[in-house]
């Protein structure tokens, strides 16, 4: 079988044979021609897709030699097929596959590190460098070399070289293949074996740029893109920044000092307002206790919600148990009805047995500590008539 793409990795269309037609184990169809230009899956780079025909490709593979072409459904014809590969994939995968060679061959030559990783993803491609740390400097030194190399619009060629001859090449890796070894070149800059589709010159690659990197294991994992993929990246960023501007009212360069502003502000607001939230609260607590009624020397504040935080309610039934000889039956009406009870340390109630008791009133289950109950049932409407059982039962039980 004539692999196309290895000589002209621009062909889009081209006309072949079928020469077998086999059956997955899964019931797909697979398809082998007597030439091809679909890249088949490997080394790190995706397959190509396209049409074959009446065909539609998803996948391509190699096995035992054999390229085989996964369609879904039966070719009607076989002899002088129409084919097509989706170029604008294949195209992108040229500029990330050739993007890594560029990359790679950067951070080996400043920093003689190997690439011992490589993922091509649908959205970034990353490379592992077996190197403890990368510094922004660093990065950014072998992101401006690399892209010095795209400007440089250099030919990208390739070499089949004989066993013998292949000492003569210096090359970045060694072949994992014994037979037929490709080595690409990047003119005067990288040799590296490799069986994937590049473009021919270096400035179709278009601008490499360097997203992020962490540390991996014992490397260092980059996360790049290239040509398209990073002018969409650059696109989003730019209208990110342009949005950011305009609500900050502030110059793009400066967007990040004044959120910084505004974050340091934040947090101290919050702490302030808590701080006040806490005081209103106290304040509040004592106004309900002193209002609450007296019940044989205990006083008990009985009180409905709505629109409040339950975490405030909580926080105002602590605060009434401050008090002396205190019972606090807080409720909240919002999407369901939610209560808290507390007492202060001096009185002997059980809580948690006076929750458990009327909770079914608001369909709740569960029950609670012997100073502090809290929970909540989806029944809004019986609220009330919960506080008013707890409170009967407390009057009429624990108090009398
Ligand atoms: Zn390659």
């Amino acid at each position: 079988m004539e692999k196309l793409y290895e000589n002209d990795s621009y062909i889009k269309n081209f006309k072949a044979n079928i020469v077998d037609v086999k059956s997955d184990e899964d019931g797909s169809v697979l398809l082998v021609l007597d030439r091809t230009i679909f890249y088949p899956e490997g080394g790190g780079q995706p397959s190509d897709t396209g049409i074959i025909g009446n065909c539609r490709i998803s996948h391509v593979f190699k096995k035992d030699k054999v390229i085989y072409h996964r369609a879904d459904k039966k070719p009607d014809t076989l002899n002088d097929v129409d084919c097509r590969i989706d170029w604008e994939r294949r195209f992108d995968f040229m500029q990330q596959h050739c993007g890594q060679h560029i990359l790679s061959a950067a951070f080996g030559n400043l920093y003689g590190c190997n690439t011992i990783g490589f993922h091509l993803g649908e959205k970034y491609v990353t490379i592992d460098i077996d190197i403890q740390s990368l510094s922004e400097d660093d990065a950014k030194r072998a992101e401006n070399v690399s892209n010095d190399i795209v400007f440089q619009n250099l030919p990208v060629t390739c070499h089949y070289p004989s066993k013998d001859e292949l000492s003569k090449y210096k090359l970045r890796k060694q072949p994992t293949v014994e037979d037929n070894i490709r080595i690409v070149e990047i003119e005067g800059f990288d040799f590296c074996p490799c069986g994937g589709t590049h473009p021919s010159r270096t400035g179709d690659v278009g601008l490499i740029k360097i997203r992020k990197w962490e540390k991996y294991k014992n490397s260092v994992r980059v996360e790049f893109v290239c040509g398209n993929r990073a002018l969409k990246d650059y696109q989003w960023k730019n209208d990110f920044i342009n949005k950011a501007s305009n609500i900050l009212s502030s110059k793009d360069e400066d967007v990040l000092e004044n959120i910084s502003k505004m974050s340091i502000e934040l947090c101290s607001l919050k702490k302030e307002t808590k701080s006040l939230k806490d005081t209103v609260l106290s304040y509040e607590s004592s106004d309900l206790y002193s209002k609450g009624e007296d019940v044989g020397g205990v006083r008990i504040v009985k009180k409905l919600f709505e629109d409040k935080d339950f975490k405030d309610i909580i926080s105002l039934s602590g605060k009434i148990a401050n008090h002396d000889n205190a019972v606090a039956l807080l409720g909240l009406k919002s999407d369901s009805a939610r209560m808290v009870f507390s007492r202060s340390h001096d009185i002997n109630i059980n809580i948690g047995e006076l929750f458990k008791e009327v909770l079914p009133i608001i369909g709740g289950k569960g029950g609670g500590g012997k100073f502090s109950a809290q929970g909540g049932g989806p029944d809004v409407s019986n609220l009330e008539s919960a506080l008013d059982a707890a409170y009967v039962i407390l009057k009429n039980r624990y108090l009398k």
